[in-house]
């Protein structure tokens, strides 16, 4: 069975094939994105036969809802379960009237950052197309009727930009009038850094907002904390986020996972004011999401004030992340790790 999600040319051909117009396909966008219909039986003003054939060719969903987690700021959160047993989360984050989603690029992840649960056990494979749609539908499915989804943040498990293919044809349907209609300039994507898929990015695409994880004021602690890096260098990566800045003018993030006595101390917050002075950027510190099992931790809120006032007063752009969905595991990777497994990898 074909993924109607993937809504590529495929789908184009086949319906020509059937002898349909090609407004058929606008029609199907419509029960998608904006009824949110759960099955072809729903979509009334296709013809019954018609409909009989795209319940035989296409699946709608792919995925199974394994975990449905809601806390009480509004955070829900979902473990997918993907057809070949690998398993995925996705969040709703409801902030005054955004609702954003962050979603996920890879089962798993190869960058092996030392304190992300995404990564512990290494990547299992790309994340399709339609399994990006699937995401956004899953979660736009939990707002109610007259509620819209309106920004989109790939932040979830996995390194988006080592899966571009298939991320950028699920962004433009995100960002069609005819998907899900948000504006790109609301839809970040958020990457370890990697600078040929960044230029990459630069040349074809940079309607998007970038976020790039630092982690790191210097390359000999980046080297530890983001092992990636010692392919690359703190250097490469500006500079390719700069280039991004050039073709995009959208104003760049930086993240930084603030890791209690590790990268959190005067000295670290002075570098990195020196390093990113001048950049027109954001930069976003994350006080650290403890993970069960690894031994980093979430620093004192006196470190955390101390770091904050050396980069304001160094004049940066900055913001704490305020934490949402604590109590149900909301960030990366660690439902997953927490939920034993109800279908065997490889059934
Ligand atoms: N691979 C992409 C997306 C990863 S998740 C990237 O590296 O940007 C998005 C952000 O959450 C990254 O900055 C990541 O380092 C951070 N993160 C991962 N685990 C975390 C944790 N336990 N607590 C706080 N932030 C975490």
């Amino acid at each position: 069975m074909r993924h109607l999600l993937n809504l590529d040319d495929e789908l184009m051909e086949w319906l020509g094939m059937q002898g349909q117009p090609a407004y058929r396909a606008k029609q199907l966008h419509q029960w998608l994105f904006e009824k949110r219909a759960s099955n072809f039986d729903d979509m009334t003003n296709l013809s019954k036969s018609l409909r009989t054939q795209l319940t035989a060719e296409f699946q709608i969903w792919t995925t199974q809802i394994a975990k449905h987690l809601e806390a009480g700021d509004g955070t829900e959160k979902l473990l997918l379960e993907l057809a070949d047993g690998g398993r995925i989360e996705c969040v709703l984050l409801r902030d005054e009237s955004r609702r954003s989603i962050c979603i996920s690029s890879q089962v798993g992840c190869a960058m092996g950052c030392v304190f992300c649960a995404s990564g512990l056990d290494g990547v299992d494979r790309n994340l399709t197309t339609g399994e990006f749609v699937e995401q956004m539908l899953r979660l736009a499915r939990l707002l109610p009727e007259e509620e819209r989804l309106s920004h989109i943040v790939v932040m979830g498990m996995g390194e988006p930009l080592a899966n571009l293919d298939r991320l950028l044809p699920a962004l433009e349907i995100a960002s069609s009038p005819t998907g899900l209609g948000i504006s790109p300039r609301r839809i970040t994507i958020s990457t370890v850094g990697l600078p040929p898929a960044m230029r990459r990015l630069s040349r074809e695409c940079s309607r998007y907002n970038l976020a790039v994880s630092l982690h790191a004021p210097n390359d000999e602690l980046r080297n530890k904390l983001v092992p990636v890096n010692r392919n690359t260098g703190l250097e490469e990566i500006l500079a390719e986020a700069d280039n991004y800045f050039e073709a995009s003018g959208r104003r760049l993030t930086f993240e930084y996972v603030l890791l209690g006595d590790l990268n959190d101390q005067v000295e670290h917050a002075q570098q990195l004011g020196v390093l990113l002075r001048g950049r027109p950027a954001l930069l976003n510190v994350i006080p650290y999401n403890p993970v069960a099992g690894l031994p980093y931790k979430t620093p004192s809120s006196t470190a955390q004030r101390r770091f904050r006032e050396v980069l304001e007063q160094a004049g940066l752009n900055i913001q704490f992340r305020q934490r949402k969905g604590n109590e149900i595991n909301a960030a990366c990777g660690q439902l997953r790790r927490l939920t034993p497994q109800v279908v065997p990898l490889d059934t």
